[in-house]
């Protein structure tokens, strides 16, 4: 699909036909299965002779209205929906990668994926080597003949670590290998990883598309050809994203830009406060100049996203009493909500890693993230300086 209109229209409009009712908003197809005309239409259906909605599982309009979005709003070819971002992560290694395959990925990512990595994934004799984010010009040394694919995240998860993906898109070209990106932290909206080379950009919907901590979900889009496999890996074994949080995911896209420039804006205010603060020993923010890879995150993303992470001097304690002494913030493992979260990645979505490979990953004991929500920048702030005490 090529880019003619704007991002902010590209998130609301779709060539989705209307039903016989007319209706402006699309609505609900709360449906498991769909009807056939007559054996023909039915026969030519299951031989794929007609792109038409068979049974959810395979397809759904809301699903399908979804995907077209993403695919609009990043410039992808086509893509499949996903029941979770992890549906979606594990169902595009599964579908692209066989026995004996290898990876180069990012030292530092989703707690799940890093998880997929070491228990899940040596089990079917495909193996995984970790760059790190700091020094990409590395990561070409660790291509082996078996390599398939370069796989990272950026910003990371819970780093807020920049990988420059220029230079990722290049090493990848050079090599012949498939680049995969989440882009969860960044959306759609601040950075789209296709135009630098990327074959296939993956989201947790769950988090800033959603942006309202209601619903699970997941997507992945980018070259025909690959999402090809993925769909039939997907239709095949049953990772479906319902058509309700389709739904909701869809309509949360409409509002995805406005949301996303006040959680970029609040987030970087919060950035700048604790960079102020004589009590935070660092804090890492993709736009404070300060960030190690500020330059990188300038070019490549529109806006600074909306996670902040930081650490009080005082390490693991002084992290603990923090966390205990906030009164508005919550405290949870989700983000890209309304709500202001913060959470200890150490303790929780981090915690199947080892010490080492917490640390190996910028993961500190005391390192706290927060998820800059959409409530007055003050009184995040006034609470998060509270607790700091
Ligand atoms: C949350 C998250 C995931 C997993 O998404 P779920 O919807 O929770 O399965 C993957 N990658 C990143 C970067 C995430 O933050």
């Amino acid at each position: 699909m090529k880019k003619k209109r704007n991002f902010e229209t590209d998130a609301i409009r779709t060539q989705t036909e209307r039903t016989q009712f007319l209706e402006h908003s699309v609505p609900l197809y709360l449906t498991s299965s769909f009807v056939f005309e007559d054996a023909e239409d039915m026969r030519a259906s299951f031989a794929e002779e007609k792109v038409r909605n068979i049974y959810s599982r395979f397809s759904n309009p809301n699903c399908t209205e979804f995907v077209e979005k993403i695919c609009q709003m990043e410039g992808a070819e086509d893509g499949v929906a996903f029941a979770t971002g992890m549906a979606a992560v594990f169902s595009t290694f599964a579908a692209l990668l066989k026995s004996g395959d290898h990876i180069v990925s990012a030292r530092s990512v989703f707690g799940s994926t890093h998880t997929i990595y070491t228990k899940i994934f040596p089990k079917w004799n495909i193996t995984t080597s970790y760059g790190d984010v700091n020094d990409i010009d590395a990561w070409e040394k660790l291509i082996q003949p078996n390599t398939k694919l370069i796989y990272a995240e950026t910003p990371t998860n819970p780093g807020v670590d920049v990988i420059d993906l220029e230079k990722l898109g290049a090493l990848a070209k050079k090599h012949n290998l498939l680049l995969i990106i989440d882009n969860c932290f960044a959306t759609p909206y601040l950075q789209q990883p296709i135009k630098y080379g990327a074959d296939l950009s993956i989201h947790s919907g769950t988090k800033f598309i959603d942006g309202q901590g209601r619903v699970l979900g997941g997507v992945t889009v980018g070259r025909a050809d690959l999402i090809k496999e993925i769909y039939i890996f997907s239709r095949n074994t049953g990772p479906a994203l319902s058509p309700f949080n389709a739904w909701v995911l869809s309509k949360s896209l409409e509002t995805l830009s406005v949301r996303m420039d006040r959680h970029c804006e609040n987030a970087l205010k919060l950035a700048e406060f604790l960079e102020q603060n004589e009590k935070v020993g660092w804090v890492k923010y993709p736009f404070l100049k300060s960030h190690p890879q500020y330059e990188i995150a300038k070019k490549q993303m529109s806006k600074g996203g909306g996670v902040v992470a930081f650490e009080l001097k005082g390490g693991i304690e002084a992290g603990r009493k923090f966390l205990d002494a906030l009164k508005m913030l919550s405290l949870s493992a989700n983000l890209g909500d309304t709500r202001t979260i913060a959470t200890h990645p150490a303790s929780t979505t981090h915690s199947k890693l080892s010490e080492e490979e917490r640390l190996a990953a910028g993961i500190t004991p005391g390192l706290v993230r927060i998820s800059a929500g959409l409530e007055n920048i003050e009184d995040i702030i006034a609470d998060i300086k509270q607790a700091i005490g």
